[in-house]
């Protein structure tokens, strides 16, 4: 796998015979997009940062059901996002660094703080500071002003945009925030033979071997989930908690990228891929993340808190085979207008796993 690959300081020893901008130019050739869905090119998004003290956070708090690509990284070869974050540093001329990571990952803490102690040869060189800030298990807080408002210690609410965290961001200063890959990913390109098309996808589900695979974008929906090994004939593909579903014999020569999937209703996000088997039912799925997101959702805006309350108890009631033809009109009424309406983006992809159902199940909601 390209992300296991040992780099050993050598991206990093490359880059500080370069000057900032060639560096920031040679990310930004590469076509390295945000890992973390938001696909935003990399290079640009260090180029836009503000004058003035800067920081870097590393979002390491993935909390998006079934992603666990991350961990992976974390788990397997933290090195490599240390290097990253040294990088990046050096590139933007920043001296402190974060790595917010997720509650549940906590016990990946020390292991960090071991490798930060060994990389101090090189942190200092460029006069960088690496501090782990533990997240408190808030799915929000993947989200990055969220987290900077949990790094300042207070709750943790989306923040209006803009300003952008690169204008103004943690403390008000200019903040650049990327994901856990997206930061392993940096020494590679400077190693050279790097594919940014190779990345990684979580697999669960119905799968006899769920994991962390490492695959071409633009592979075939079918050739995907076959790295998974299915156990039983499958019914649908979700993309996570947030990003809908698809149904799997339909789609299953569909070459999975971002542009292919959404053009299908759906979003790829992350990455993550959950398989479906044929005798599962689409309505206790929708119910199962509907109270995921009812549990996460901030209560800040109405839509979002009294929209997903509401679609839970209609579920409940199609489920129980109580609902009126009436109930999956407004059941789908609901779904679009918690979308078009909440204010953060937890509240608008709340329900795209219930358009999708309504789409491509619609026989499932039976009254
Ligand atoms: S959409 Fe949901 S999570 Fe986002 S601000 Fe509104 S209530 Fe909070």
């Amino acid at each position: 796998m390209q992300i296991l690959r040992k780099s050993n300081w050598e991206g990093f020893k490359k880059i500080t015979k370069m000057k900032r901008k060639e560096i920031i130019n040679k990310v930004k050739e590469s076509g390295l997009k945000g890992r973390s869905g938001s696909n935003f090119l990399t290079g640009l998004k260090w180029e836009l940062i503000g004058k003035g003290t800067r920081y870097l956070i590393c979002n390491a708090d993935e909390g998006e059901p079934g992603t666990f690509k991350d961990k992976f990284i974390l788990e397997n070869n933290p090195q490599l996002m240390i290097e990253g974050i040294a990088i990046a540093s050096y590139a933007m001329d920043i001296h402190s660094a974060f790595i917010y990571l997720r509650g549940e990952y906590s016990y990946l803490k020390p292991k960090l703080e071991k490798i930060i102690k060994q990389s101090e040869i090189y942190l200092k060189k460029i006069k960088l500071n690496i501090e782990i800030v533990p997240g408190a298990g808030s799915y929000l807080c993947g989200e990055e002003t969220a987290i900077l408002e949990s790094i300042e210690g207070n709750r943790p609410i989306v923040r209006r945009k803009p300003p952008y965290p690169s204008e103004s961001g943690l403390n008000s200063n200019p903040t650049c925030i990327n994901n856990v890959e997206t930061l392993a990913n940096i020494p590679l390109i400077f190693l050279g033979e790097w594919d940014n098309n190779l990345q990684l996808f979580s697999l669960s589900g119905d799968l006899k071997k769920p994991g962390i695979y490492e695959i071409e974008l633009g592979t075939k929906l079918e050739h995907i989930i076959s790295c998974g090994k299915p156990k039983k004939e499958l019914k649908a593909v979700y993309f996570g908690g947030s990003g809908g579903c698809l149904p799997y014999e339909k789609f299953k020569n569909l070459r999975v990228d971002e542009k292919t999937i959404s053009g299908k209703g759906a979003v790829l996000g992350a990455r993550s891929l959950i398989a479906v088997g044929k005798d599962r039912n689409i309505v206790d799925i929708s119910k199962t993340i509907s109270e995921f997101f009812v549990h996460e959702s901030c209560g800040y805006c109405t839509p979002c808190r009294e929209g997903n309350f509401r679609v839970l108890e209609l579920l409940d009631k199609i489920k129980d085979r109580k609902a009126r033809i009436i109930d999956v009109k407004l059941l789908e009424k609901l779904a679009y207008h918690i979308s078009d309406t909440s204010y953060c983006a937890l509240g608008v992809s709340s329900t795209t796993h219930l358009k999708c159902a309504l789409k491509y199940f619609k026989d499932e909601f039976r009254v």
